[in-house]
């Protein structure tokens, strides 16, 4: 067994050497000095970090703490497009939308491609409900408009008014603090102290941490009374990592993420023996657009129902163009010209429904999208063959005639009576990496299960994108968003033994 000095000292050493090289130690917890105890320890303020902290707060834990290492809140939840998919809701029933949490389930295993775990999403469709109801008992208030995100057989994705997941993140941040959590930001997670039998004691924290000083701060011991929670996120901003997984997530593929976003977390747990799943299922988002430096979803995802994509070689039709986000990325990212340099699709829309989008304005104003008044401007502007364009838009108004889609299949209920007629708003399609599929398993008790046995490490809980395997080889838009929301409730639950 270590000594309290010989852990001291081994901490120090490995912090040298790489962040997340093993900082745990198999210790007892009277030898370790311990510079603070909470009741309930949460890594990550993102969705299922704060998930947890209310529900932890409403089940009576008296001493919460939230651990951020950035000197903003939120993750990648805050720059989340603000989107959740419930099924059988009272919008949906009041858009005459029929469905149910069973389809929503049928829908992501179809999605997952056999891959997916079906106990961990039934788990969170179960709790689809009780999870509307608590943002909304936070305050977070829903537009009246349900989005359809592709890859689903009912548009179930729900928005909030900001259609950001700042919409989310900050009443929740409000409610948990009214319980008394204490969140702490510039606070970064280094790694787990477990005990001789593997059971998590507590985590390293370097309090004061600023980002891009990887040394900055004090590194403290923080002792957990009745577990830790791992809230940290995916690793799509960590390049070198994904590309390890994935090589053809190279240069040419930017991502999404918030620069928090570099898989600390998984690391430390893989480092303790924690089971890896699908970590190289890395999913790419079909909607983003060269021409922005961000997510750029918005206004793309607005469009796709009744916008065509074009090959610009061809001046055809591709893909379903609300088919799930793999066939569409996979499909788009084939797009290359002559010499296989990526060539963009376009996306082309008719003015006249685009303009219903609010974004519209600013995607024109920063060149994310431009405006054309025909047929043969934009095929003389992007250099595509005019006659084959020119039909693909005639053939398309055809299918919008017939509510059927004879080429691709699309589900075309959102485009019925929208014909695509000039103006135009055209932009490029070029995928972006958008979020991790894979992580450490976890049960539906949210606890984190161990490579060797298979069975849960004692008092370790993960939650959100850190944990993989629920989605399979594709996750669908907008169902991140329960599913962290659902596990993060259910650790808190977990460890309040509720
Ligand atoms: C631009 C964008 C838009 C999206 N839109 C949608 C959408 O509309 N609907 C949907 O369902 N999904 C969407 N997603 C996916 C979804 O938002 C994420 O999967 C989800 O927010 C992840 O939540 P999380 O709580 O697991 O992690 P995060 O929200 O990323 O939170 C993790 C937090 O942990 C912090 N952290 C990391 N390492 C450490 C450490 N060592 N110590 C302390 N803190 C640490 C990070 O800084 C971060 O704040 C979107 C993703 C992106 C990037």
């Amino acid at each position: 067994m270590q000594t309290r000095r010989s852990f001291l000292k081994f901490g120090a050493g490995a912090a040298a050497i790489g962040a997340f090289a093993p900082l745990a130690v198999n210790a007892q917890s009277s030898d370790i000095k311990w510079d603070e105890t909470h009741e309930v320890v949460i890594v990550g303020s993102g969705f299922a970090g704060l998930a947890a902290a209310v529900e932890a707060g409403k089940l009576g834990a008296k001493d919460i703490v939230v651990f951020e290492k950035l000197g903003v809140y939120g993750g990648n939840s805050t720059l989340n497009a603000g989107q959740a998919c419930f099924a059988d809701t009272d919008l949906q029933r009041k858009l005459g939308i029929k469905d149910s949490a069973e389809l929503m389930v049928k829908d992501q295993l179809a999605s997952g491609r056999g891959y997916a775990n079906e106990a961990l999403l039934r788990h969170s469709a179960k709790l689809g409900p009780y999870i509307y109801q608590l943002t909304k008992d936070c305050g977070c208030v829903y537009r009246d408009h349900i989005i359809n995100t592709g890859g689903t057989s009912a548009t179930r994705s729900h928005q909030v008014v900001e259609r950001s997941g700042a919409g989310f993140i900050r009443p929740m941040l409000k409610t948990a603090r009214s319980y008394g959590v204490k969140t702490k930001i510039r606070h970064k997670f280094e790694g787990l102290i477990t005990a001789a039998d593997g059971s998590v004691l507590g985590i390293k924290v370097r309090k004061g941490y600023h980002t891009d000083h990887e040394n900055s701060g004090k590194l403290i011991n923080v002792k957990a009374e009745k577990g830790v929670l791992i809230a940290t996120g995916g690793f799509a901003a960590n390049v070198a990592f994904r590309q390890a997984l994935d090589p053809t997530l190279g240069d040419e593929v930017g991502h999404t993420n918030a620069r928090g976003a570099t898989g600390d977390g998984l690391i430390a747990m893989l480092a303790e023996g924690a089971m890896p799943i699908h970590l190289s299922f890395i999913q790419s988002g079909p909607w983003a657009s060269p021409d922005e430096g961000g997510y750029g979803a918005g206004f793309s995802l607005y469009n796709f129902p009744h916008s065509i994509a074009i090959d610009r070689n061809t001046g055809e039709r591709f893909m379903n163009e609300t088919a799930d986000r793999k066939h569409r990325a996979d499909l788009e990212i084939q797009r290359r010209d002559k010499d296989g340099k990526p060539n963009p699709a376009l996306l082309i829309a008719p003015k006249h429904e685009a303009q219903k989008d609010p974004s519209m304005e600013n995607v024109l104003r920063y060149n994310v999208a431009w405006e054309f008044d025909s047929v043969e401007a934009i095929a003389k502007h992007f250099e595509l063959p005019l006659q084959p364009l020119k039909k693909q838009i005639d053939d398309w108004n055809k299918y919008v005639k017939a509510g059927d889609d004879p080429q691709f299949g699309k589900r075309m209920n959102m485009s019925t009576g929208i014909y695509l007629t000039a103006p135009f708003i055209v932009q490029r399609l070029w995928p972006k990496v958008h979020y991790c599929q894979g992580g450490i398993q976890i049960n539906t008790k949210a606890e984190v299960i161990a490579a060797k046995n298979g069975k849960p490490i004692p008092n370790l809980y993960a939650a959100g994108e850190v944990s993989g395997g629920v989605h399979g080889v594709s996750r669908l838009g907008g169902c991140s968003t329960p599913d962290c929301l659902a596990f993060g409730v259910t650790a808190a639950r977990s460890m309040m033994k509720a």
